[in-house]
């Protein structure tokens, strides 16, 4: 089967999130099995890569309608394992500082941005001479391609036979964008109406994909029913959902058990495993405490915190918290996004730099040193599609705090038993209910058995991509064969 990736970023290529790592990964295991071929597009920012791979020329030049001008496209390539990557090449649209956005807030032409990309990954494929059996797309930045098929490509033999997936990891952003984007896109207005194209007097990139692509899949069980079932989840397309319920799966991520395996992590002062764990787990959370000039001490809970500041994740709750633990944990925070968060966040270390370390920006290896040397990792989110955090920091033998919603409810239980319980979890993410379970943490935390029982239960967890790649597969398939009829 040939399988084409559409996504705007992949690890190790391009990250801003877990969408990158899932990207990254399926691209891999996809390339692994059984006579697949995998081809995988991305826009080529600035410094794909850190420098770390060396791109080639793809040859050659393509042009892409852009309302009523053209634009120049060209590619590069890289051979990553059996995955061939494609660079799609624009510099006026992406050798910026940023990938989505500048410190003032997302581009004012992501539309044309990511349109582009989309149409340029439909002609760079045909460049190539690489007919897809499936294009697996990725959130609203290559939500088009679905509707370009079905489109403006419906009469093009190259793609009579391909199908599309749609994979939702974060239904909360979907590339809204005014009516004109339609023309800019090349659609007609024949295509403008509430069944296809129009959304609300414009055009949103997520329900178009919704609209067209064969089949859809979002990262967990439970995200799939929230996001059509309860519409503060599904933030206005809960009713585009509802029509595709069929054609809609739950398939929950897994995360990269080798890049996150704390046996051979060399972010690490030493590897650990479960057997090795008790001894790995304190070097790492004494060199932790050392690097970021917190007092070592072994019988304070190291909270960590790795994630977007975003609203969505309700670190403001733990904010609020925070102060009335200080006697008995450590807080460490890494993170960037909203600067108000980021503000209070570095106020909260300057005044209690003994106990609370914040770190702005985006530090892979810190990341790795955060999971390695927590004792729980806290996650109290508003809503999780799929969460990775949780996954990578039970498998490091850090227990997750979590509120039950998506994917969090899925991997994380918690039920009273320290021997039923991988983590911890609360309904909501209020004050009220985070202070009793951090309340409950402190008094578990010196009961050391019981603790043990749980890091065991969190890391002997199954996060690998096996099981889901397999369901991916399979829907890929169907997806297929649907096309032949
Ligand atoms: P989301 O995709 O909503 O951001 P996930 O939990 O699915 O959240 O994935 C987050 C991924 O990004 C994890 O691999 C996490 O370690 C990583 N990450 C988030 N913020 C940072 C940061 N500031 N520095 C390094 N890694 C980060």
């Amino acid at each position: 089967m040939k399988i084409l990736i559409a996504a705007s970023e992949a690890f190790p290529f391009c990250k801003t999130g877990g969408l990158a790592d899932v990207t990254g990964a399926l691209a891999q295991v996809f390339s692994r099995a059984e006579d697949t071929e995998v081809v995988l597009f991305l826009p080529r920012y600035r410094n794909v890569g850190g420098g770390a791979f060396s791109l080639k020329a793809a040859g050659g030049s393509f042009l892409i309608p852009v309302g009523n001008r053209v634009e120049t496209a060209t590619m590069s390539r890289v051979q990553w394992g059996k995955v061939a990557v494609y660079f799609i090449e624009n510099p006026k649209y992406f050798d910026r500082p940023g990938m989505y956005r500048a410190a003032g807030g997302d581009y004012e032409d992501n539309d044309e941005r990511f349109l582009f990309f989309s149409r340029a990954v439909l002609e760079g494929a045909k460049f190539i001479g690489f007919k897809p059996d499936v294009i697996h797309c990725h959130d609203w930045q290559t939500g088009l391609v679905p509707a370009y098929l079905r489109t403006l490509y419906r009469i093009d033999s190259f793609y009579a036979k391909t199908a599309s997936v749609f994979t939702i990891h974060n239904i909360a952003y979907q590339g809204m964008f005014p009516k004109e984007t339609l023309l800019k896109a090349g659609f007609s207005w024949l295509d403008f109406t509430p069944e296809r194209l129009e959304f609300y007097g414009g055009i949103n990139f997520m329900k178009s994909a919704l609209v067209f692509a064969d089949l859809i899949t979002t990262v967990s069980p439970t995200y799939a029913s929230e996001i059509q079932y309860r519409p503060e989840f599904g933030h206005g397309l809960d009713g585009v959902m509802k029509h595709r319920t069929s054609d809609l799966f739950g398939i929950l991520n897994g995360i990269d058990e080798e890049i996150w395996d704390p046996a051979t992590d060399t972010f690490l002062e030493r590897g650990y495993e479960l057997k090795s764990f008790q001894r790995g787990k304190a070097a790492a959370k004494k060199a932790l405490q050392n690097e970021l000039g917190l007092e070592e001490n072994k019988d304070l809970i190291l909270a960590g915190v790795v994630s977007r500041l975003d609203h969505q994740k309700g670190l403001d709750v733990l904010l609020k918290l925070a102060p009335e633990f200080l006697d008995k944990l450590q807080f460490v925070v890494l993170g960037s996004g909203d600067p108000g968060l980021a503000d209070a966040l570095g106020a909260l270390a300057l005044q209690n730099p003994k106990r609370v370390a914040f770190r702005s920006g985006f530090d892979e290896a810190l990341a790795h040193r955060i999971y390695g040397g927590s004792d729980i990792f806290v996650m109290p989110s508003r809503f999780e599609p799929c969460g990775l955090s949780q996954m990578i920091a039970m498998r490091y033998g850090a227990l997750p705090v979590v509120t039950r919603t998506g994917g969090l409810k899925d991997t994380v239980y918690y039920n009273g038993e320290p021997k039923d319980s991988n983590g911890f979890a609360i309904d909501n993410p209020e004050a009220g209910e985070l202070r009793s379970v951090l309340g409950h943490i402190v008094s578990l935390f010196g009961w050391r058995e019981n603790w043990n029982l749980m890091v065991r239960n969190a890391m002997r967890g199954d996060y690998a991509w096996g099981k889901s790649a397999e369901a991916y597969l399979k829907l890929f398939n169907i997806a297929a064969q649907r096309r032949q009829l």
